[in-house]
């Protein structure tokens, strides 16, 4: 299997796209062509991990990976991802939870296996890899605990000083040596310009070898379609039935996932995008010309996105506007609905939804009702809601009991340098931490 870039340029193997992340060109990998599988014929699958096998070798075909895929979707895959049933009438729906990770949310899937990747392509303890991120909240604790401790790779998380949640701020700081936490004296904004400084400056880049581990890189998506596989064929073995999915939507990453495993021939319906107010996705779908945006701040902050680079991999394999409105549709959701919706969940399922997750229960609920009776669905649970309890608990006026993986983070020591937000302030911290 060779992978190409939305753009064009050469086709590269598997292992240069995981290593490269983006295409030099500066398009998105996609593979070349699609494996078909006869998935209705596959029967059931032991567990997530024989799902995963079966789906990712034609994948790994031809890289030097191939033969260490059971490894990596073992280290991958080491938590549970239940799909719950909800106590609703009318109809089947479920929740697909992929919040039971080390930090709470659906990164850690991602980020586990890029890290399971990285550190047998690379590894080497005399010239590491520097895997640089900028993040406002989610994705930085993922890929630093993804990365933890991995001999050969180091990872500096840079984060807006102050401007991340409690709980956020300890999953990005609480780490062994080779992860450096730098707390910037800015906004996210400024942490992504300092990453994107130092990325293109060579005489650093080389000095470092910095490498990302943002969500356009193709070692972040081939895991998310395994859960949409698994869930999907364990549904349609029980029912007979395909479910459809709502997915609460930022970069798009996650809904990419979910639409490539339908793409090779998984049993699943209709494919619904949950944004919030950051609506480019829905207006586009609707017709608008694709204009990108500043982002807008709401309660389901890791979903403000407002130029989602994944729809570049999504109109390269569904079309364009009429086409590919034939095959998702999207719904934007107010933070006014958000905060109704974590009420009413709370109180008809009986537990707390985080406010990305609340997206997508609000649009399972605006479905007409014989479209909500008449379909199967599976709603798309990302992250836990103790770690939006800010948020929460004030709305449904009592504590979320917090989960064993995130009790296990925030009882560790927490350990960062607060710097300038200049590339140089960045340089001098690494340098004392890792020397030259
Ligand atoms: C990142 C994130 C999203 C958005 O996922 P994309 O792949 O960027 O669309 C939704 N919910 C949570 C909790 C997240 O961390």
């Amino acid at each position: 299997m060779r992978y190409v870039s939305t753009r064009g340029g050469n086709p590269v193997t598997l292992d240069e796209a995981l290593v490269s992340g983006i295409a030099a060109d500066g398009g998105l990998f996609l593979p070349d062509n699609l494996p078909s599988i006869a998935w209705r014929e596959f029967g059931a699958a032991k567990d997530i991990r024989e799902t995963a096998e079966l789906f990712l070798q034609p994948f790994f075909s031809g890289s030097s990976l191939e033969n260490d895929l059971p490894g990596i979707i073992r280290e991958t895959f080491n938590f549970p991802i239940p799909v719950t049933a909800l106590p609703v009438p009318g109809g089947r729906c479920s929740l697909l939870e992929l919040f039971h990770g080390p930090t709470a949310a659906f990164k850690d899937i991602g980020a586990q296996f890029l890290a399971a990747c990285l550190s047998r392509l690379e590894g080497d303890t005399e010239h590491p890899l520097t895997i640089l991120v900028a993040t406002s909240g989610d994705t930085g604790g993922a890929v630093a605990a993804a990365f933890d401790e991995r001999p050969g790779i180091r990872v500096v998380v840079l984060f807006p000083n102050g401007r991340v949640s409690e709980r956020q701020a300890h999953q990005l700081t609480c780490w062994s040596d080779n992860v450096l936490s730098l707390a910037v004296k800015g906004s996210f904004d400024d942490c992504q310009a300092i990453a994107k400084e130092a990325m293109a400056n060579e005489a650093l880049s080389a000095r470092h070898r910095f490498s990302s581990a943002n969500s356009i890189n193709i070692g972040r998506l081939l895991p998310q379609a395994i859960y949409y596989a698994h869930a999907s064929l364990q549904h349609f073995l029980e029912y007979e039935r395909e479910p459809s999915f709502i997915i609460p939507t930022g970069n798009l990453g996650n809904a990419f996932a979910c639409f490539l495993a339908r793409e090779v021939g998984l049993p699943i319906g209709e494919i619904i995008l949950a944004t919030n107010a950051n609506c480019l996705v829905s207006d586009f779908l609707g017709g608008s010309d694709w204009e990108p945006r500043a982002s807008i701040q709401t309660l389901a902050s890791a979903m403000d996105v407002g130029n989602p680079s994944n729809m570049e991999r999504l109109r390269y394999l569904g079309g364009e506007s009429a086409e590919l409105q034939s095959k998702v549709r999207a719904v934007s959701v107010t933070d006014e609905q958000v905060t109704g919706q974590i009420a009413q969940n709370f109180k008809e399922f009986g537990f707390a939804t985080c406010p990305h997750t609340a997206t997508a229960t609000h649009a399972w609920r605006m479905l007409d009702a014989s479209e909500r009776e008449g379909k199967d669905w599976i709603l798309v649970g990302t992250a836990h809601a103790a770690k939006f309890e800010q948020i929460v608990e004030p709305i449904i006026g009592t504590r979320v009991p917090v989960p064993p993986e995130l009790a296990a983070i925030l009882s560790r020591p927490q350990r960062f340098e607060v710097i300038d937000a200049t590339i140089d302030a960045m340089e001098n911290a690494l340098e004392v931490r890792f020397g030259t």
